[in-house]
């Protein structure tokens, strides 16, 4: 067992499933290949399955905990000068208290993590990179392409942030308890303001967001129906876009280019 040593149960409430395959591990810290220097922080450390080998390349790290036992237990493993343990909710921690250039890692609660990464995404700015270990089938929509099944919400929004890489798979039986599906680590790298110009990533973020969820929430519907509220299908044609698809076949792009529409219409310069 990686994990240090602590007759601790697992909660399910909480999403802990432990990783203990140590070949993992160093697959895991392999692919984030920490740096001295570096800024980590991970995400639910639980029992230090990851925590331990990180802290062998980096001096010190950050980690959020939402479990108060598994937070006293790190507490007593680890010195306060190499981990400095948060202990709270990561959905509604301030990343950007932590500073810049933060590498963000972790095997994330499959109960929270799609709202995680949401909230993770506003962060983008501050973050050089995201490693997480996640349900395969989630990591499927983050990079999914367009006009496929698994392409939803999730993959648009994030896709518009972040280049999004599947790194590997890792058997249920890498984890104690061992969950019920296959998970897979993914690799997130925010897409930098340039970069963002040159895609035709959303300008404003907030009515992005607004339109993409208008438009999956009624997935069946075509964009004429589905965003009926928000802009009329001969604007939606007027920007290239026919208004009788689906919104699964919209690019990020397109679904930028209507939100930006929207943007500009709303403060009058459309
Ligand atoms: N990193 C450890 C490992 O690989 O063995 C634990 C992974 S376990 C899947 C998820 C961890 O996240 C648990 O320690 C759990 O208590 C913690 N957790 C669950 N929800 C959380 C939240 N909202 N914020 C911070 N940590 C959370």
């Amino acid at each position: 067992m990686t994990s240090m040593v602590s007759g601790h149960r697992a909660r399910k409430r909480f999403g802990q499933n432990f990783l203990v395959d140590e070949g993992v591990v160093r697959q895991i810290v392999a692919a984030i290949d920490p740096q001295p220097g570096d800024h980590l922080v991970e995400i639910g450390p639980g029992q230090g399955a990851l925590t331990g080998p990180l802290l062998k390349r980096v001096a010190r790290m950050d980690a959020i905990e939402l479990d108060r036992d598994l937070c006293a237990l790190l507490a007593r493993h680890f010195s306060p000068d190499q981990l400095a343990i948060h202990s709270g909710d990561a959905l509604e921690f301030d990343f950007a208290a932590l500073g810049e250039d933060l590498r963000v890692v972790g095997n994330l609660p499959y109960n929270v993590s799609t709202p995680l990464l949401f909230h993770l995404s506003r962060y983008a700015d501050q973050c050089r990179d995201l490693h997480f270990m996640l349900q395969r089938e989630v990591v499927e929509r983050m990079v999914a392409e367009t006009s496929t099944t698994e392409y939803g919400r999730l993959s648009v929004m994030l896709q518009d942030r972040f280049d999004i890489e599947m790194l590997f798979e890792v058997p249920p039986e890498s984890f104690r308890p061992a969950p019920k599906v296959t998970s897979a680590v993914v690799r997130l790298r925010p897409l930098r303001t340039a970069e963002r110009a040159e895609r035709g990533s959303a300008a404003d973020p907030a009515m992005f967001a607004q339109v993409v969820s208008s438009a999956f929430t009624m997935r069946r519907k075509t964009l004429r129906n589905a965003l009926a509220s928000q802009v009329s299908a001969s604007e939606i044609e007027a920007l290239g876009i026919d208004p009788g698809l689906r919104p699964e076949n919209l690019s990020p792009r397109q679904f930028a280019a209507i939100a930006d529409h929207c943007a500009a219409r709303s403060k009058g310069t459309a």
